[in-house]
Order: C-alpha cells, then sequence, then structure tokens
C-alpha cells in the first residue's frame, strides 16, 4: 500500500513517521510553506487554560508524545517546570476544588501558584527538521505533485481548514504572535503561565505570548501584537528587556485543542485541528489515525 501524506507540519510528520512504524510506503506533498509548526513555541502545558482542566486522555497522550520524541532525537523536549500564577483569590479556589483532577501534574503549591512538573516545550522548528531526516533515511519521498496512491491524508493545517478542504467542518482558526526577548540578568529558569506565558531559552532569552485574533488571520506580525505581548511580560517581569525576534502565525482550530481525524468519500482521512495543545496530542492521535486507516485498507483488500 502507498499513502500519501499531503502537508509536512507537526500533523504530517507524525502520521508519516507513523505509518513507516507500520511497515507503509509513504509519500509526502508539501507545498514548503511555512505552516504553524514553524511558529510555535511548542509549550508542553498538559493543565493549560482557566480551569485547571486537564484535556481528555492527557496523561496517555504526554507519556507517547515523550517516547515519540526522545526516540527522534533526546535533545528536542526541554523538560521544564511550569510555574502558573494565581490570578486572583477566586483562581486559587477554583484550584483547590480541581485538586484532586490535576494531583499527578503538582509538584508543590505556594502563595505565587501551583507549580507543575512534567511540563516542558518542544523545539518544534528543529523537530521538522529531524523528522524529515529520518522519514528520508526510512525510504520516504517528497514530492511536488500529487499522485496515485491507495490511500491519502490531509495534515494541511490552518490553510486547510480556511479552504475548507472537507465538507462541513467550521473552524475557529485563532492567530497568534509572539516575542523573542532578552531580559539581562533575570535568571528565571521556570516556564510562567497565568496571563499568558514566558519560555526561557539560555543566554538571558525568553519566548513570551501569546496573542489569539480570530479575524484577519494572514496579516504577519503587528504592532498592536507587539504591544499585548509586551504587556503580558510586563506581567512577568519589571526588568528592562530588548525584543529581538516577532512572529506570528495560524493555530488550526476546530473545536477547542481538540483534534479532529475524519474520512470523507472522493477526498481521503485528514488530521487537523491540533490548536494549542498540537505537541502533546499529535503523536498519540496520528498513531491511532494509522491503525485506522491500515485496517479498513485491509479490510477493503
Ligand atoms: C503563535 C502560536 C503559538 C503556538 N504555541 C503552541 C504551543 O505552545 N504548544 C503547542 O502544542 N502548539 C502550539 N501552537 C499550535 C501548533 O503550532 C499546531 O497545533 C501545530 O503545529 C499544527 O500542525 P499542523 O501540521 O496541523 O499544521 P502546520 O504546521 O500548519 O502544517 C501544515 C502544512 O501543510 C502545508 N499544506 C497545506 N495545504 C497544502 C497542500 N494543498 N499541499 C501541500 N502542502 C500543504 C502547509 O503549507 C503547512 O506547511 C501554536 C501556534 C501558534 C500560531
Amino acid at each position: 500500500m502507498l499513502v500519501e501524506v499531503i502537508g509536512f507540519g507537526l500533523a504530517g510528520a507524525c502520521v508519516a513517521l507513523r505509518l513507516q512504524e507500520r511497515g507503509v510506503e509513504v509519500r509526502v506533498v508539501d507545498d514548503g510553506k511555512p505552516g504553524s509548526t514553524v511558529v510555535a513555541a511548542g509549550l508542553v502545558n498538559p493543565v493549560a487554560g482557566r480551569n485547571f482542566e486537564p484535556s481528555r486522555d492527557v496523561r496517555a497522550a504526554w507519556e507517547d508524545a515523550l517516547a515519540f520524541y526522545q526516540d527522534l532525537d533526546e535533545s528536542l523536549w526541554h523538560a521544564m517546570p511550569i510555574k502558573r500564577r494565581w490570578l486572583g483569590e477566586k483562581d486559587r479556589k477554583k484550584f483547590e476544588k480541581k485538586r484532586g483532577v490535576v494531583d499527578w501534574w503538582i509538584d508543590e503549591v505556594d502563595d505565587e501558584g501551583v507549580t507543575w512538573k512534567r511540563g516542558g516545550w518542544l523545539e518544534t522548528r528543529r523537530f521538522l527538521e529531524v523528522a524529515r531526516g529520518r522519514f528520508v533515511e526510512n525510504g520516504g519521498a517528497f514530492s511536488d505533485e500529487s499522485g496515485e496512491a491507495g490511500e491519502r491524508i490531509w495534515c494541511a493545517g490552518a490553510a486547510g481548514l480556511v479552504r475548507e478542504d472537507f465538507a462541513e467542518l467550521p473552524h475557529r482558526c485563532a492567530k497568534g504572535e509572539i516575542l523573542t526577548v532578552r531580559v539581562p540578568g533575570w535568571g528565571e529558569e521556570r516556564i510562567l503561565t497565568g496571563g499568558g506565558w514566558l519560555i526561557p531559552l539560555g543566554d538571558d532569552l525568553y519566548r513570551v505570548g501569546a496573542t489569539y485574533d480570530w479575524d484577519g488571520l494572514e496579516t504577519g506580525p503587528s504592532a498592536s501584537g507587539r504591544e499585548r505581548v509586551e504587556k503580558i511580560l510586563r506581567g512577568f517581569t519589571s526588568l528592562r528587556f530588548e525584543v529581538v525576534d516577532h512572529v506570528a502565525g495560524v493555530r488550526p482550530i476546530i473545536h477547542r485543542s481538540e483534534p479532529v481525524t475524519r474520512f470523507q468519500e472522493g477526498k481521503g482521512w485528514m488530521l487537523n485541528g491540533l490548536g494549542s495543545k498540537g505537541v502533546i496530542f499529535a503523536p498519540a492521535v496520528s498513531r491511532d489515525l494509522v491503525e485506522k486507516v491500515v485496517s479498513e485498507a485491509g479490510q477493503r483488500g
């Protein structure tokens, strides 16, 4: 069986490698445009959000993700504690009610906030390079054009959702802007969240984000976006900073950050909607999708 994968962002890379794990021949068609994966902060925050509500099946997905990325290259995943600051007394009370549900992720709780363990971030841009290398090493091929294939799996990200590649799939794609800043002498070594997020990169550099905008998706980095991210940064530190980079991208969102897989007659399969938790969920969801594709192709003979 030959499977064609369309798009080689986080979703396409995971699907292509999972297919190869199952011994399937794979061709990837990618248009070379930088997708969301190139811009993403790669944050691995299993209890993200204001409600201290872990996503469904997040623990199993986290375990799959760690094993998958480390097998590719141990240095891609930076394990780091996440300090989630309290956003007021109400927020803290909300946490106390949910404490039992999020217990597996708690390292410590103090007056400043809760520290999550098992957090970190993935170098998503370098992940794509490493995945590309592994895919080719395993005998995979890239092609500029779509061709004959037994099955086709669309992993086209926000571009595919906006284009409405698949029928009846309303999207909620959101533009996001991120700054890389230098804050001399700060020395913060934890990921900080609560009213935005901040990731220490080393050498006084930090990534900070992110904005959420549902209009003007393709408008790129903006002055208002920069202003809003600088405000997030000032919520974390009053130290002086210098902006060294500013990027924008579009998160592929269908329903919250819940990935969607589906089959459409005449079109093929798809994996999309990875949203803000793509790094955690892509390895598990792509494995499950590949099992389905391979087993249904087998049944059809
Ligand atoms: C500002 C920002 C911050 C983010 N932060 C995080 C984070 O901290 N943690 C996290 O987990 N996620 C984060 N995300 C989300 C994450 O980037 C996505 O979940 C994930 O990268 C989506 O991967 P994808 O493969 O579906 O899409 P993409 O990375 O967009 O890849 C799709 C690829 O398919 C190509 N393509 C589309 N159509 C075709 C076609 N017809 N033919 C050929 N090729 C095609 C596109 O050009 C693109 O290269 C963030 C996103 C943004 C924008």
